[in-house]
């Protein structure tokens, strides 16, 4: 028998943990599909898919005998040698990548990836200053720190990375232009920047990319169809390279296997983590031969390429191809929209929005002032989500946002008990207010 309270008073004595604020973390034993277990049997839909890493669930079979197989055979080599997964895996990306993004070089995550990008395009345009977005979320390394925008995640690091211009995300729902009359204004931010470098930049204008995730994770903010094709035109137009942050967009999560692919656009570079080692840490940094051919990045992180990672996302990727996960998230996204729209008390509902099961709901305590929820009570709200056996991360620029991001796999069903789930809580605490 596992006491799980002296676990948990060890988890508290040894490590240090994120979040531990809102609704105790909860000591998970096993997995199943979308299902996670306590030590007490209790079982909770994972909407949350183990920090949006694993779509086909938590114990997806394919993946299992192919990490086991490649333990028998090699668990570690280094991209200084090579290996057969490394290679196969690399093979399968340029296959299923857009245009001419054909080249990959591996990283050990996401943070990492965005790293490696940040130098790519440094080296590649002999130029330092990056524009990112507000709201952005592309790591917690320093560089890639000083990209994200939570001004909490930085606080106390600094100084950080010089040569990061801010401009506004397309967060339609709170346009302050009034979309959609607004002329893609954020957009034309970035316009500006690039028309008016003496007033943005502190060097000469040595502005060399832009980084940007397709749609947003904070929050789950989708932009309206046209920006991403716009933001595309503007970077040609001004000769700067456009970084696709893909790492939590990518292999399916918003119903097609990149995100860019709903907008057609092609990005100069693409960062990719969390699904593409199926559950074990890797990451990947993929460009065009042309960028790649002059990029030298010294030595090489010991675990990039890991063959149980490569061999893990390989099998991830082929079962997300053969089961026709990207058609089924998109079902399921339009499904959970449908059943969230019936079930949640229209008072108290911003926006529901997702593209396929990447999103989430924005609670508002107004509807006309759209002033949003408290953090407490969305705590509380969480905190019953829990109870009711809910695995669910708040999120947004104002913390208003449940993102529901469950497994891709899930079914209707299990759609119907998370929106059940979601109303019957919603209406214990706000119900009483
Ligand atoms: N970019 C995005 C869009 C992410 O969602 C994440 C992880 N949540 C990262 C970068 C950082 O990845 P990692 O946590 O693997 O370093």
């Amino acid at each position: 028998m596992v006491d799980w309270k002296e676990l948990m008073e060890k988890d508290r004595e040894y490590i240090i943990r994120a979040w531990t604020s809102v609704a105790e973390p909860t000591l998970i034993r096993n997995g199943d599909g979308v299902w996670v277990e306590d030590y007490d049997g209790n079982r909770y839909i994972d909407c949350s898919s183990g920090l949006f890493v694993m779509a086909l669930g938590h114990n997806p079979r394919k993946v299992i005998d192919a990490i086991k197989e490649q333990a028998e055979e090699l668990i570690q080599i280094s991209m200084r040698q090579t290996c057969l997964p490394a290679i196969r895996l690399a093979e399968k990306i340029a296959m299923i990548s857009p245009g001419p993004l054909k080249k990959t070089y591996y990283t050990t995550g996401g943070s990492e990836a965005n790293e490696v990008a940040l130098k790519m395009a440094k080296s590649y345009k002999k130029k330092f200053e990056v524009v990112a977005l507000k709201n952005a979320y592309h790591g917690l390394t320093l560089g890639s720190l000083t990209l994200t925008s939570s001004t909490s995640y930085r606080r106390g690091f600094g100084p950080l990375m010089p040569g990061v211009i801010r401009i506004p995300n397309a967060y339609c729902y709170r346009c302050m232009y009034d979309f959609p009359n607004c002329d893609l204004w954020c957009a034309r931010e970035l316009e500006n920047v690039l028309e008016d470098k003496s007033f943005y930049t502190s060097s000469a204008g040595d502005i060399g990319a832009i980084i940007l995730e397709p749609v947003q994770g904070a929050g789950g903010i989708i932009p309206p169809d046209d920006w991403l094709p716009e933001i595309r035109r503007i970077c040609d137009r001004f000769d700067i390279l456009l970084i696709a942050d893909e790492i939590q967009t990518g292999f399916g999560r918003t119903g097609k296997m990149f995100a860019v692919e709903h907008w057609n656009v092609v990005p100069d570079i693409m960062t990719l983590a969390k699904g593409i080692g199926g559950g074990i840490p890797l990451g990947s940094v993929l460009t065009s031969d042309e960028i790649a051919k002059g990029f030298s990045s010294g030595t090489t992180p010991t675990s990039a390429g890991n063959p149980i990672a490569c061999r893990a996302g390989l099998a991830y990727i082929e079962t997300v191809e053969e089961e026709g996960i990207c058609d089924h998230a998109l079902q399921m996204g339009g499904y959970l929209t449908e059943c969230l729209r019936e079930s949640i008390p229209p008072r108290y509902v911003g926006e529901i929005r997702f593209k396929g099961l990447m999103g989430g709901i924005e609670l508002v305590e107004d509807r006309a002032t759209k002033a949003p929820l408290p953090r407490k009570t969305m705590g509380e709200i969480k905190g019953s989500l829990l109870n009711r056996g809910l695995l669910v991360s708040t999120s947004g620029p104002l913390g208003n946002v449940f993102r529901i991001q469950p497994p891709l796999i899930i079914t209707k069903e299990e759609i119907e008990l998370v929106a059940t789930a979601l109303k019957e809580a919603i209406l214990e605490i706000l119900g009483t207010k």
